[in-house]
């Protein structure tokens, strides 16, 4: 029997690979660490049974026209907003993605950049290798306590959870906002539930890990910036797309908030001259929030277990 066609959209580790292609004629894009040009994309696509795509690839109604044979799409990702869901369960194509496996280590990377930006890391670090550090001084470098404060958790999901129990171990109180009330998380970590507006002005730090839709797209705008302290810190971790950026920025320069943490942007790469960059009170990382060794590999293979239980005429593991 000829095996189905699985396209990968970007090398992957041939460890990894290897004992699926004794059930997958495995197609990839190898010749570069960088997405796959469209063109190609398309064109394999239209002759794969399967594909493992990551966030840099639109799944789209153009995608999903061309690829005649595709039954699954595997998104190496939780978040699936590079995808047309509705268009692809449309064409019968079983979308999926790897919630779970990267909740404790995106919830680690929140909350280190929650403590990078208050405790303003980045900035010392960078004042001793440019220099800088001539003698102490008692308000050199002085950030923001974390211990006692407030956090508020917009998209009180799985990750946000895992943010909250860290929340806890650090002695802060914690405030969140999602559409429907998670009595679990308020009794097991005595997190209180408040409307959006009121979260915002009750928090100390604001953290974004709602999901990108067309309800939470820029749901941090304008008005959102000037409902926050003027202490707050803005932490995002979810996708640029939740976020009105030159709202950030002038919340920023202006004194509005003090400090923003960024994984995430709207347009992914940034450049060094992005105006958020160059901003002293923010910290801004190139979307690393699953990026640890371990975590990336077990994201790996649940999208291609997605893809051999799809292809096998199984449920899928993950589905969205
Ligand atoms: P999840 O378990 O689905 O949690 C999302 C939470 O957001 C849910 O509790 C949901 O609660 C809430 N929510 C959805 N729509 C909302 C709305 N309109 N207003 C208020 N709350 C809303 O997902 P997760 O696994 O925690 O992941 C969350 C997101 O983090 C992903 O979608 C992804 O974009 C992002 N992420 C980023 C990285 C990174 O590398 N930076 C890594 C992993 C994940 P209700 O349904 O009750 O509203």
């Amino acid at each position: 029997m000829m095996k189905p066609v699985v396209y990968v959209t970007r090398k992957i580790p041939d460890d990894v690979l290897q004992p699926y292609r004794e059930v997958f004629n495995i197609r990839m894009w190898e010749k570069e660490d960088k997405p796959v040009p469209r063109d190609i994309l398309l064109r394999e696509a239209a002759k794969a049974d399967g594909l493992l795509c990551l966030l840099t690839e639109s799944v789209d109604k153009e995608l999903l026209a061309a690829a005649k044979n595709l039954k699954v799409v595997a998104n190496m990702a939780v978040g699936y907003d590079n995808i047309d869901v509705e268009a692809a369960r449309s064409n019968g194509v079983v979308v999926t993605n790897t919630p779970d496996v990267l909740t404790e280590t995106t919830a680690d990377l929140t909350f280190a950049l929650l403590m990078a930006t208050a405790r303003r890391v980045v900035e010392a670090a960078d004042y001793i290798r440019e220099g800088k550090w001539d003698y102490w001084s008692p308000y050199l470098l002085a950030g923001s306590d974390i211990h006692g404060k407030t956090i508020g958790i917009a998209g009180m999901g799985r990750i946000g959870e895992a943010v909250a129990r860290r929340a806890k171990g650090f002695g802060m109180s914690i405030q969140y906002n999602n559409r429907s009330r998670k009595e679990k998380a308020e009794q097991e970590l005595s997190a209180v539930y408040k409307n959006f507006t009121a979260m915002l002005q009750g928090s100390d730090f604001i953290v974004s890990l709602v999901p990108l839709t067309q309800k939470t797209a820029q749901m941090f705008d304008e008005e959102a910036f000037r409902n926050m302290k003027s202490s707050a810190i803005f932490v995002n971790v979810s996708r640029g797309g939740t976020v009105d950026e030159q709202a950030l920025y002038d919340a920023l320069t202006n004194g509005q908030i003090r400090a923003a943490g960024l994984d995430v942007f709207d347009q992914e790469p940034i450049s060094p001259e992005h105006p958020l960059v160059g901003l002293q009170n923010v910290v801004c990382l190139p979307h690393i929030g699953s990026a640890s060794e371990a975590t990336r590999t077990k994201m790996l293979k649940l999208s291609l277990d997605n893809l051999k239980a799809v292809l096998d005429g199984e449920k899928a593991i993950t589905p969205v």
